[in-house]
């Protein structure tokens, strides 16, 4: 069974476009058993990140809340229309079946006196990343930038404070990807739940904004969090170039690393399916068995690779909600 940390089907429902990497026909025969399903309120369409090294883009403008309260409804209409069981225990994770956990990706939606909060529980949101890059009310994230720090930028306002208070006492998720440094830093020092980043990797072997630093890591072992490993090449490689030719080795060697710096129970996958470009070799869902074949040629065993498919995540479900 393979639970992932993140993926933009629903986009791509949303704006009736086929999904490059997601084809839920394939789920089955791959044993993809779903995961975080992210309700992301588009920036208007960034530049690809250039091919020239360094890059340094500039941060999309914010989305006021009541837009993005307004697109959040559209996008939540369009995962319900997905043939996927939704996930408020890990115990609704099931062989054969695809669960979604519903989680959104940047908390514009939510508003800043936190007023509409409860009701999103209600209907099923069990993760919230406060940011995604751009600002909001809550947080700062990072720009995309290689090789670059991920500290840029202020941490968490206030509301940023309370969000995440409420988030631990409701129970939900709170997601560290996209977040700057400091924002990081102000979630680990607040937050009563593990910490998790659904979809980031190894800032030593690629420095990307994007990227967790050593000691980011360290803090994430301590709190008995997760990190799910990005798929996005642009995270994975070393020269940061987006090169669909990449191996399917380079997600092996950010597993490698961050087992080595964490341990075997911190590490688990967050492809980022329809929502970056993967190695060409992995293709996407149906690919997924090749990944799992790579895991085993690389020395990990039946009950290691069992942890870094689902049983991590579903330890971090059961501690955090
Ligand atoms: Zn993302």
């Amino acid at each position: 069974m393979i639970i992932d940390g993140h993926n933009d089907l629903v986009l791509h429902r949303w704006r009736g476009e086929p999904s490059p990497h997601l084809d839920l026909d394939a789920a089955g025969d791959a044993d993809f058993a779903g995961g975080f399903f992210a309700l992301y309120v588009p920036s208007p369409r960034l530049p690809d990140p250039p091919p020239e090294i360094p890059y340094a883009l500039p941060l999309p403008d914010p989305i006021p809340h009541a837009e993005a309260a307004r697109i959040a409804e559209e996008l939540f209409a369009a995962l319900l229309e997905l043939p996927v069981a939704r996930a408020t225990s890990a115990d609704d994770f099931r062989e054969g079946a695809v669960t979604a956990i519903v989680h959104m990706e940047g908390a514009e939606p939510i508003a800043e006196d936190l007023s509409n909060l409860e009701r999103w529980y209600e209907r099923g949101l069990r993760s919230i990343g406060l940011v995604w890059s751009r600002p909001n009310a809550f947080a700062q994230g990072v720009p995309f930038r290689f090789p670059s720090s991920p500290d840029i930028g202020a941490g968490l306002t206030t509301a940023g404070r309370r969000l995440v208070e409420a988030c631990n006492s409701l129970g939900i998720l709170v997601d560290v990807s996209h977040l700057n440094a400091q924002g990081f830093w102000d979630v680990a020092a607040l937050s009563s739940a593990p910490l998790v980043a659904t979809h980031s990797n190894a800032h030593a072997l690629c420095p990307a904004s994007r990227n967790l630093t050593d000691l980011q890591l360290d803090a994430i072992r301590a709190s008995g969090g997760v990190v799910g490993v990005n798929f996005a090449v642009t995270f994975l490689r070393e020269d940061g170039s987006l090169v669909p030719e990449t191996s399917i080795g380079e997600i092996v060697r950010h597993v490698d690393y961050l087992v080595e710096q964490m341990g075997i129970d911190h590490v688990a996958f967050g492809s980022d399916f329809d929502g970056a470009v993967v190695p060409e070799e992995l293709g996407g869902v149906a690919g997924l068995p090749k990944l799992v074949a790579a895991l085993h040629a690389s020395g990990y065993d039946h009950e290691d690779v069992a942890k870094i498919t689902h049983r991590n995540w579903l330890r971090v479900l059961r501690d955090t909600w």
